[in-house]
C-alpha cells in the first residue's frame, strides 16, 4: 500500500488533512516491524516468514544435558532474520 492509498483509506474516514499528516508522522518504523512480525511477514521484501524451532544446548545439569527451545523468524525469500 502506498502512502497515497493510505492517505486516501483515511479520507475516506473523514480525517483532515492535518489529522492524516499527524497519524502518518507518528508512524514508527519499529511498529511497522513489530506488526510486520506479528503478521509473518517479512519487514524488508514483504514476503512470507517462517517461524524456525530449534534446540540449542546448554550446560548439564545434574549430570542430564540441558537444552533450551529457541524460535526465530527467518523470511526464506531475501534471508532476513528477526535480530531480537
Ligand atoms: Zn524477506
Amino acid at each position: 500500500m502506498s502512502i497515497y492509498e493510505i492517505k486516501e483509506n483515511l479520507e475516506d474516514h473523514n480525517y483532515s488533512p492535518s489529522e492524516i499528516v499527524e497519524i502518518l508522522s507518528n508512524i514508527d518504523k519499529e511498529d511497522i516491524e513489530e506488526y510486520a512480525k506479528e503478521n509473518f511477514v517479512c519487514p524488508k521484501c514483504y514476503g512470507d516468514l517462517k517461524l524456525i524451532t530449534y534446540y540449542e544446548p546448554r550446560s548439564e545439569h545434574f549430570g542430564m544435558p540441558v537444552s533450551e527451545e529457541m524460535s526465530e523468524l527467518v523470511c526464506e525469500e531475501c534471508g532476513w532474520i528477526d535480530s531480537n
